[in-house]
């Protein structure tokens, strides 16, 4: 059992301020509860205060504290001074031996620096994605390039992302390959929704009711970059793709930010065989994910998410520091002209190209990265050897994966 000096439990501050965070961070939340040598708090930070909150719910987790932040706080760099005052407050209350972040959002800065101001080591996961474009995605690429030297443990989901940090210069002996915990998450969901058959037979039944039983075509739309006219064109490609294939329904969950919700809503509102509708509980989402022919969107989660199921991915974007989905050949960069994407999408669709998908690997993961860095963060000496026969994951899958998953080795 891992205790200090003192003989206290290890106290570790998981730091959620997104809905991505929360999904990916829920893995590991559920691995540190089996640590006995653990005193773990999660904090909610505040920035997406509802979407976070839903989706640690759809993992059966709440949060042990909520921070409260200024209403007031209109740009990022208020934002981000808001959330370090009152993370750097939290930790004053409430004294940590670890913090953990995910990502790149303002929470995952704020609580790397709060960290570092009061002499606490932080942990990184999701650490050493890189664009190399300091503008796009912004302010996220800045951020986690920022998090990085603070940090002194680094979870790098791919080999591709823990290059990326040892050619800035981090110590190698810091940097972990422990794959993506969003494989970790959509497995755990899964085997929820296959668990639970009051929960399949709604999802099923509400399934039906917005398709009609048609083949699904998934979109999400929000990146900050693409607001305005760049998101009005994407919106058209969508519109004009649905009105190709009519045969098919485009079901998009509307991102509640008014920048994205407008353009959307004013192209799409009287698409016949659009559905627009409000954000969905990660159950929802993923069950229309899995079941989905195509998915075009901006998010970088979403990305990382299709391969689990198979499924094929336009990404609307200029650049993706996923470029493992490409590789792997589940994903295709269109860029934001609406043509390329109405060309791409009609290809994808008209080939069925999701059933070419059947059997390739996840670059992703193989769901077992939240045991990993549970150990790491316990410091075992067997964080990493031989998990893959005798490390139980966080919810038994029920269902074989749609692609294979790779063997991760150190
Ligand atoms: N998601 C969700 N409901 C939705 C849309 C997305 O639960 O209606 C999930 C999705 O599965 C992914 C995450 O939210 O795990 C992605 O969030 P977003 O696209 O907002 O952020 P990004 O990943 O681009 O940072």
């Amino acid at each position: 059992m891992l205790m200090d000096r003192n003989w206290r439990k290890h106290r570790i501050l998981v730091m959620i301020g997104t809905r991505p965070e929360a999904i990916k961070l829920a893995p590991v939340v559920l691995a540190l509860r089996r640590e006995p040598g653990v005193q773990l708090t999660v904090c909610l930070s505040g920035q997406h205060p509802v979407m976070a909150r839903d989706a640690l719910a759809s993992f059966g987790i709440a949060p042990d504290e909520e921070l409260a932040l200024d209403p007031g706080a209109a740009t990022a760099g208020a934002r981000f001074t808001d959330l370090h005052r009152a993370i750097s407050e939290l930790l004053i209350r409430l004294p940590q031996d670890r913090i953990v972040v995910q990502g790149d959002t303002s929470t995952a800065l704020a609580g790397a620096m709060a960290g570092f101001h009061a002499g606490i080591p932080v942990a990184h996961v999701e650490a050493g994605l890189r664009t190399g474009n300091l503008a796009g995605p912004w302010p996220e690429e800045g951020y986690r390039r920022m998090i990085a030297p603070i940090a002194d443990l680094h979870f790098a989901p791919t080999d591709c992302a823990r290059q990326n940090l040892l050619a800035e210069g981090i110590d190698p002996g810091t940097v972990h390959l422990t794959g993506n915990t969003v494989v970790d998450a959509l497995i755990a969901i899964r085997a929820m929704i296959a668990q639970n058959s009051e929960t399949a037979l709604r999802l099923d039944t509400w399934r039906q009711g917005i398709t009609g039983g048609k083949p699904i075509v998934l979109v999400t739309l929000h990146r900050r970059e693409s607001h305005g006219s760049v998101l009005t064109g994407v919106a058209t490609a969508i519109r004009d793709l649905a009105g190709e294939f009519r045969d098919h329904a485009f079901v998009l969950p509307v991102h509640p930010n008014p920048a994205v919700s407008g353009s959307v809503r004013s192209v799409l509102a009287d698409v016949p065989n659009v559905c627009l509708l409000d954000p969905l509980g990660y159950e929802d989402f993923v069950f229309v994910m899995s079941a989905a022919s195509l998915i075009i969107t901006d998010s970088g989660g979403v990305q990382e998410e299709a391969p689990t199921f198979g499924v094929p991915i336009l990404v609307v974007r200029n650049e993706s520091e996923r470029g493992e989905a490409i590789t792997a050949g589940f994903a295709q960069l269109t860029g934001t002209d609406p043509e390329r994407i109405l060309a791409a999408g009609r290809d994808i669709l008209k080939r069925g190209a999701k059933a070419e998908l059947r059997g390739k690997v996840n670059p992703f993961g193989d769901g077992m990265a939240a045991v990993r860095i549970a150990r790491l963060l316990t410091a075992r000496s067997d964080a990493t050897a031989g998990i893959e026969s005798e490390a139980e994951p966080i919810i038994a899958a029920t269902a074989e994966p749609g692609v294979d998953m790779p063997r991760f080795v150190q």
